[in-house]
């Protein structure tokens, strides 16, 4: 990667200044994208191309799930990643850059890095760094510095809106988990004053289910199990289960957060099976006392204190006995 100069970690930065003068700008997010991801990507994209419509601007993420088509610029995404070209500037939202699957490849070519997140565990290291841990979504932090300026604010259209609260409910749990804050409301009480139907968004973009999600749903709280007197909610879905199913990784959202809401349980831990002894790790802590992403950042992941992931290799006992060591440390502090 080019040494990257680092500045602006925290502090207010002016994305259009930033983006000034660039023919190439891409926008890349995390793999798997989620809702957070799509919002912040895709509300990006909308924004600079409002701002630079001559200029070209790439959203450059795997393809979400089929609940985010609706969504402004999702049928635009790039997703092929063979030509040689250097972007002027990539922007990273709601990760770190080398959670951008093969969009790296531009990242460490171009000539500026902008990494916008809210995650606590992102250390920085871009060229710059706006990254705030307070926020409750990267959307969150995109509204903020799109609305710092009215000349920038007067852009955002219902589209747009509707593009930053998508981010916004899916990190915050339609505003429930505790990163949910009154300056989270606030914004989201601007948004819907653009007037998108947004019970219909919720239940189509966060709650609704296929029937299979359901079911695979069902059999991981069949199968779930607990440790540590029950404070501990694990459950595994593998390869052949959703091969027998006809799913993929992208039905299994929403699992973990099902397993935390069982009383008594302080952390719920899912676990899916990537490929041979290769395995996916979701994590919820019901307290800040416990901080998963601790645990994640040990096996080279990340997150939230409350929700974090990451992949561990090796047989799934091995991969249980080792999360729950480090788990243990966790819950220790917490006594
Ligand atoms: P989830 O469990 O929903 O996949 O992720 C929970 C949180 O942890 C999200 O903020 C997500 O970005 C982060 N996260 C999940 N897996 C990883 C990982 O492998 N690496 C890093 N750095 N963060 C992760
Ligand atoms: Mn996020």
């Amino acid at each position: 990667m080019l040494q990257r100069m680092q500045k602006n970690r925290g502090t207010m930065i002016d994305i259009v200044q930033e983006c000034r003068g660039a023919a190439l700008i891409g926008i890349a997010g995390h793999v798997n994208p989620d809702g957070d991801c799509v919002g912040s990507v895709m509300a990006l994209w909308q924004f600079l191309k409002k701002v630079f419509p001559k200029v070209q601007i790439d959203a450059m993420i795997e393809q979400p799930p089929a609940i985010f088509d609706f969504v402004c610029g999702v049928s635009e995404i790039v997703t092929d990643y063979s030509a040689e070209k250097t972007y002027d500037v990539m922007i990273v939202a709601d990760t770190v850059p080398d959670r951008c699957g093969e969009a790296i490849k531009y990242i460490d070519t171009a000539k500026k890095v902008i990494n916008i997140d809210h995650h606590i565990s992102n250390r920085g290291g871009c060229d710059v760094d706006h990254i705030v841990p307070g926020a409750s979504s990267a959307a969150e932090v995109v509204y903020e510095l799109i609305a710092q300026k009215e000349e920038y604010k007067k852009l955002i259209d219902k589209e747009l809106a509707q593009t930053l609260y998508i981010g916004i409910i899916h990190d915050s749990g339609v505003m429930q988990y505790s990163n949910t804050s009154p300056k989270t409301l606030r914004i989201v009480a601007e948004l819907i004053s653009y007037g998108f139907d947004f019970p219909k968004l919720i239940d189509e973009t966060f709650y609704e289910k296929t029937e299979v999600q359901s079911k695979l749903l069902g059999k991981a709280l069949m199968d779930a199990y607990t440790l540590f007197d029950g404070r501990v909610m694990i459950s595994m879905t593998d390869l052949k289960t959703l091969r027998e199913y006809g799913a993929d990784k992208k039905d299994l959202s929403g699992i973990v957060n099902q397993l935390r809401i069982v009383k008594g349980v302080d952390v719920a831990v899912y676990i899916y099976e990537v490929g041979e002894q290769s395995y996916k790790i979701s994590m919820r802590s019901c307290s800040d006392d416990i901080d998963v992403s601790k645990v994640s950042a040990h096996f080279g992941g990340g997150g939230h204190v409350r929700a974090a992931g990451c992949n561990i290799d090796g047989t799934y006992e091995e991969v249980v006995n080792s999360l729950m060591e480090q788990l243990a440390l966790q819950m220790e502090d917490d006594r």
